[in-house]
């Protein structure tokens, strides 16, 4: 079979479907490749992670046997099969992310928030579905996409995974600080940490023990790898985002945060109406 692949989404982010899927089709022998317009294809896969909001799809394919789309921009929909989501993922597809393994050791998340598709998609349960070594060969880095970890019965055992892979790791997707215990931060405090992320989104829930807790705990004293996003305007007040944003200023001693982008001082407040995601770069215990 000749296969073709659109990765909706742009270029800038591997597309773990697709390289699984890659991957998987030529271990059958058939033939992949980017699609092309001008090329012929018996089956063409599309995908898209992102919605209208970030990446619309405006490509028509109209040289292919039959054509599968797929992805949470399209909305909920199958899961891959058993046999292509256990699938080492392709990374010919992506040489310039080669040096990284991109990777879910869980999926599902108990929170529900509602403006987050994953317990929707994936279960309102942490569940495992990884080892590690099921998508990381030796890479210097590993860029974890897990939605919430730390809810796995199982996150200690994988935390000592990515800690004896001696791998750099970027929890990129975020860990739940309510759920930080001294045992599951001392074996955090054994991984090789590039980046941990946090959130702050329900503004009906005081974090505040929870962040000082943390700090006290971790060894990862680099402000740069740590970080705490804030949702701000989604079902709060002013005065709720006020002081999340506050709180968080006062618990880390910093006088910088991010807005769309660029860096503020304290003189920025939130405006009604603003939806802001702040980066907290700095935790001072
Ligand atoms: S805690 Fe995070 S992953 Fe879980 S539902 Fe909320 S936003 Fe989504």
């Amino acid at each position: 079979m000749k296969i073709g692949l659109i990765d909706v989404d742009g270029h800038n982010w591997p597309n773990l479907c697709l390289m699984k899927l890659s991957a998987c089709h030529k271990a059958h022998g058939d033939d992949v490749e980017w699609w092309m317009p001008e090329g012929r294809y018996d089956r063409v896969y599309k995908s898209r992670v992102f919605t209208d909001t970030y990446s619309k799809d405006t490509i028509t394919v109209d040289n292919a046997g039959e054509v599968i789309k797929g992805g949470t921009g399209y909305g909920p929909g199958p899961n891959l099969p058993d046999e292509v989501e256990h699938t080492r993922p392709d990374y010919a597809l992506y040489p310039q992310f080669s040096g990284t393994a991109y990777g879910f050791m869980t999926r599902g998340c108990p929170r529900n928030c509602g403006f987050c598709i994953v317990s929707k998609k994936e279960g309102r349960r942490s569940t495992h579905i990884a080892d590690l070594s099921e998508f990381w060969d030796g890479q210097k880095e590993v860029k974890l996409l897990d939605a919430n970890l730390l809810a796995c019965p199982d996150h200690e055992r994988l935390i000592l995974q990515l800690a004896e892979s001696g791998a750099w790791v970027d929890f990129t997707q975020g860990l739940d600080v309510r759920l930080i215990t001294p045992d599951n931060v001392s074996l955090l405090n054994r991984v090789k940490t590039k980046m941990l992320h946090f959130a702050w989104d329900d503004p009906n829930t005081d974090l505040t023990g929870c962040f000082r807790r943390f700090s006290e705990l971790t060894s990862i004293r680099d402000f740069r790898r740590r970080r705490v996003y804030v949702l701000t305007n989604y079902g709060s007040t002013h005065e709720q985002d006020l002081y999340r944003v506050n709180t968080l200023r006062d618990i880390s001693g910093s006088n910088w945060f991010k807005d769309r982008g660029l860096w503020q001082d304290n003189s920025y407040e939130p405006r009604p109406g603003d939806i802001i995601y702040f980066d907290w770069a700095c935790f001072v215990p």
